[in-house]
């Protein structure tokens, strides 16, 4: 369609898709990612790991055990960040506690096998954590094959957005005001 267009300009603004988990098992039928289970694409059983603990993580996991779920979330770093201003991050984690989200930090999620999640920690000591759907919810990466498909035949292409790097919906914005106004400086 932008093709048949011949348009002088394009603005992809595709955004982005939640990163995989390259393991053992991660292809099974018990995983699935924050996006496919917030859309409703993806039903979660009682007892829920979200990999991952940084904004979107922490705010799954707060949905999820608010549905009567047990949940864990399995965090590689040392402490639990969201990025966000300090009051909602404290909020955030209070009703995290408050629901009985347990976290795991500092671990690393190794394998996935039937009913359980293996995980280790730094020093590869291993845990089996009872898991009937792993939720992947370890960061975004661009959507940029519209993007990659154009870029040598329109003169004037730009990705914004999460396109360009995932980030927050005033990013984006951010983006395409930049983008636009450029755009309308240039016109005749
Ligand atoms: C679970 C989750 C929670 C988040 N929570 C927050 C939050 O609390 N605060 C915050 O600021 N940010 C949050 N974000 C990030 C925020 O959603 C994004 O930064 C923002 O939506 C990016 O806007 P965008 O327009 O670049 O992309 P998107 O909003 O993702 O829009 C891209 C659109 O392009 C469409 N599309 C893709 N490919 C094509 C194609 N080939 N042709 C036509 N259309 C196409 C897609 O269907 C989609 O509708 C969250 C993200 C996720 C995944």
């Amino acid at each position: 369609m932008v093709r048949a267009k011949t348009p002088d300009a394009v603005i992809v603004a595709t955004g982005s898709t939640p990163s995989r988990l390259e393991i053992p098992g991660a292809d099974g039928r018990n995983v699935a990612t924050c996006t496919d289970v917030l859309l409703g694409r993806r039903k979660c059983g009682k007892h829920v790991i979200v990999a991952g603990g940084g904004l979107i993580g922490c705010q799954v996991a707060l949905w999820l055990a608010g549905q009567d779920r047990e949940v864990t979330v399995v965090e590689e770093l040392p402490d639990i960040s969201t990025g966000g201003f300090e009051a909602n991050e404290s909020m955030l984690l209070e009703m995290l506690e408050r629901e009985d989200v347990v976290f795991l930090n500092g671990m690393h999620i190794r394998q996935v096998a039937t009913g359980a999640v293996i995980v280790t920690d730094d020093v590869y000591k291993t845990v089996s954590v009872r898991c009937d759907t792993l939720v992947l919810a370890m960061g975004l990466v661009p959507r940029r094959d519209l993007y990659d498909t154009l870029k040598m035949e329109i003169p004037e292409i730009y990705a914004v957005g999460d396109a360009r790097r995932p980030g927050t919906i005033q990013e984006a914005i951010w983006d395409g005001f930049h983008v636009g106004h450029a755009a309308c400086a240039r016109v005749p």
